[in-house]
């Protein structure tokens, strides 16, 4: 089965428990002799790789790994950064917004969003879609073709996230938060609008992407009481 590594920890002296998500169930398994030098498997411990396995049943208390093959390794020539920050988030991200059963279902969107950045320069757009995907995933929507409350298309004033979308300039309450600029709704329209992670915008320079990732984490924390720590990473 093919999956994606999530987490890698030790065990015993030179075993590792994996944790990883397929297109139908995250899955914990035991790998015998991950962390001994010539390990046969030594690439599983790396996050976000995306190995084919093969399990076998035992008495242990997961199932160990009988064999893998690894699809993609995340690691690249040259590991720029904010490449690396980038996979840190999606992967402090995922493991820790969202529940199981949740992690099956935005499956193919991490298989999409390892694929892209490593093809990428530009690493804001992706992992913006990314974590789109996973407000989405937990159930939180957000209007941004129209009016969150009365449904107009004319006259978008901002980006409310405690109002859940756009807010018109008739809908508008005295204290509603206003500092998306024009440029800034844009992106947050394509950001959510965006079925796919190689999605490209004009109106994603570093600037608005740090603007909207920022406000992300702030909703991250406010909604989810999670703070994500990588966070700090691409802030630089
Ligand atoms: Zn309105």
């Amino acid at each position: 089965m093919q999956v994606v590594v999530i987490s890698v920890t030790p065990y015993k002296e030179k075993d590792g428990i994996v944790n990883a998500v397929s297109s139908d169930e995250t899955i914990t398994f035991l790998v015998r002799g991950l962390f001994s030098p010539n390990s046969k498997n030594a690439a599983l411990n790396t996050n976000l790789v995306i190995a084919d396995i093969e399990l076998q049943e035992g008495n242990f208390k997961y199932p160990v790994l009988k064999s893998s093959n690894i699809v993609s390794s995340p690691m690249k020539v040259t590991n720029d950064y904010y490449y690396l920050g980038s996979l840190m988030v999606i992967t402090e991200a995922t493991k820790n917004l969202l529940q199981d059963e949740e992690k099956v279902g935005i499956y193919q969107d991490l298989i999409d969003v390892i694929l892209t950045l490593k093809n990428t320069d530009n690493p804001w757009m992706p992992v913006l879609i990314y974590m789109a995907k996973i407000f989405k995933i937990s159930g939180y929507e957000f209007e941004v073709n129209r009016c969150v409350f009365c449904g107009s298309k004319k006259d978008i004033k901002t980006f409310s996230f405690r109002d859940g979308g756009f807010v018109c300039g008739s809908c508008l309450h005295e204290d509603t938060e206003r500092d998306f600029s024009k440029e800034q709704m844009l992106l947050v329209r394509e950001v959510f609008n965006s079925a796919r992670s190689d999605a490209e915008s004009s109106h994603c320079t570093k600037e608005n992407a740090l603007f909207l990732f920022n406000k992300f984490i702030d909703f991250i924390s406010d909604s989810y009481g999670f703070t994500l720590k990588t966070a700090a990473l691409l802030n630089k």
